[in-house]
């Protein structure tokens, strides 16, 4: 190796390690409000996702009651550039946050709430997760919230059992006491947390872990269903599916994961109302492959995902809002449309029959894992390859 292609090397590798540089590169920058956004890739940037970013952020505001925190937060929107801030493709340096777009909810949580300090990784990220725009079922946690406490390193933590924990405590105790108690375990040991949690609650952790275990959770995330409303016709909602949907107001994109083997697409969500519970079948016709998914608003959860260029799928719904996406590939759009009608599916045991009723099953996947789709709202096969973060703060 030639000595200047080896001093380059080195430079950038000292670059790489997020500490040694003395300035960040040059990202294309765009002032928020709330929030500045620096771009790190070339692809179009779809109509409605600012203002997604921005009503995120203010839904976080109203939902802790911690305002917007100064300095405002910094989203590094990166795709393989990311890896040279965050080992494990996301993460967030005080109200710094890098990540690609799948992650971006989660971090924004870790950036909002750096203000009030670091509790340790059960209760950062439980809270971060419970926020995340996406809502999943955690039927079995598979760690106790002792278990939990004792990990200080959140790559050790499983998420899912730390959002369905502090999902328990805010529907046990209420937000605004846990974000007293995230305050009060700024920088808290393992060993004294008890303590601080006794002060702050005015339960014993022990007898809360104890009746926390013996439920059965409820679903976790905090899915956003602030999208227009398609209102059906006859009974029958239609919605088209059309090229150049990144440039509508209402698509949210693009998702690029974290290297060029991700294929890049776009989200579209409308929400719609079902009136009864029943049978219902929705009808996807495309000229390339496309995802169509249904995750409801509110309580129970039930919905569904498929990725393919036909779906023809018997549903059943209880009543209530549900939030209905479509997925597009970014350089291969389709163009088709997506039919919801009461009534169960023409052709019994047709391709797409359904298979489960909750998006983390629909998908045949847990959090991380390839071929998870409906989880988050993003449909993509390889959307699993991204695991969430450290949320620590820099090493
Ligand atoms: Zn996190």
């Amino acid at each position: 190796m030639h000595h200047a292609a080896l001093v380059l090397f080195v430079g950038l590798g000292l670059c790489g390690a997020a500490n040694g540089c003395a300035s960040d590169p040059a990202y294309p920058e765009y002032p928020l409000d709330g929030i500045t956004v620096f771009v790190g890739f070339e692809e179009p940037i779809c109509g409605g996702t600012f203002d997604w970013m921005e009503a995120r952020l203010r839904w976080l505001e109203a939902q802790t009651g911690v305002a917007v925190s100064i300095p405002s937060i910094s989203y590094y929107w990166l795709r393989e550039d990311v890896l040279d801030y965050c080992p494990t493709g996301a993460c967030a340096h005080g109200t710094k946050i890098y990540s690609p777009l799948e992650l971006f909810s989660h971090e924004l949580v870790h950036g909002h709430l750096f203000q009030l300090g670091r509790p340790r990784p059960w209760l950062t990220e439980g809270i971060a997760a419970m926020l995340e725009d996406s809502r999943w079922s955690v039927l079995e946690p598979a760690m106790t919230p002792s278990e939990m406490l004792a990990q200080s390193d959140a790559r050790r933590l499983d998420y899912d059992s730390a959002a369905s924990f502090a999902r328990y405590l805010r529907d046990r105790f209420g937000m605004p006491a846990v974000i007293e108690l995230y305050a009060a375990l700024d920088r808290v040991d393992a060993q004294e947390t008890p303590n601080v949690f006794l002060a702050v609650l005015g339960e014993d952790w022990r007898s809360v872990e104890e009746a926390y275990v013996a439920l059965t959770p409820d679903p976790v995330g905090s899915l956003n269903c602030d999208f227009p409303m398609l209102a059906p016709e006859a009974g029958t909602w239609t919605l088209p599916i059309a090229s150049a949907w990144c440039e509508n107001a209402a698509a949210v994109g693009p998702f690029l994961g974290l290297d060029a083997s991700f294929i890049p697409y776009s989200e579209r969500h409308v929400i719609v109302e079902i009136p009864e519970d029943g049978l219902y079948t929705l009808i996807m016709t495309s000229t390339t492959n496309a995802g169509v998914g249904v995750i409801a608003c509110d309580e129970p959860l039930d919905g569904f995902g498929r990725y393919n260029t036909h779906v023809n799928e018997s549903i059943e719904f209880v009543p209530g809002r549900k939030r209905l996406t479509i997925v597009t590939e970014v350089a291969n759009e389709a163009v088709g449309e997506v039919v919801l009608r009461r009534g169960p599916a023409a052709v019994p045991g047709a391709p797409g029959a359904r298979e489960s009723g909750t998006p983390g099953q629909a998908s045949g996947g847990e959090r991380g894992a390839p071929g998870r789709s409906a989880r988050g709202g993003a449909w993509h096969p390889r959307h699993g390859q991204i695991r969430a973060d450290s949320g620590r703060g820099p090493v």
